[in-house]
């Protein structure tokens, strides 16, 4: 099987970069990370990140990663009224969408979130 590593649709809007992404296009068939190594990796490192962080809510929630464009801020991180993933780097002002993330390993959403 071959596996699909595209990259994120990317949309500018002026100066701001935002980056919509399908999490499932990152990880493999057994629901792990897909890319080994290089950009890609460290893209589907922050989107899994992103994650857990947004989907968490115990109060031990994992924290959001350093921004993946500029990497020296942390992302606000959060579930969108229309379930998806939102983060915004307030250094950079990127900003991204992550769609696909329910039922992936990295959705901290507890049992009720999980629908398959
Ligand atoms: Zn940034």
């Amino acid at each position: 099987m071959r596996i699909n590593t595209a990259g994120p649709a990317i949309i500018r809007k002026g100066l701001i970069t935002m980056y919509i992404t399908d999490l499932k296009h990152f990880l493999d068939a057994n629901g792990a990370i897909a890319p080994i190594k290089g950009p890609a990796r460290e893209m589907a490192q922050f989107l899994v990140d992103v994650t857990g962080a947004a989907s968490s809510q115990s109060a031990d929630a994992p924290l959001a990663p350093s921004c993946f464009k500029c990497k020296k801020e942390t992302v606000d991180a959060s579930v969108a009224a229309d379930a998806a993933i939102i983060w915004f780097c307030p250094r950079c002002q990127a900003e991204g969408r992550i769609s696909n993330w329910q039922a992936t390993l990295w959705d901290l959403t507890g049992p009720q979130g999980f629908t398959g």
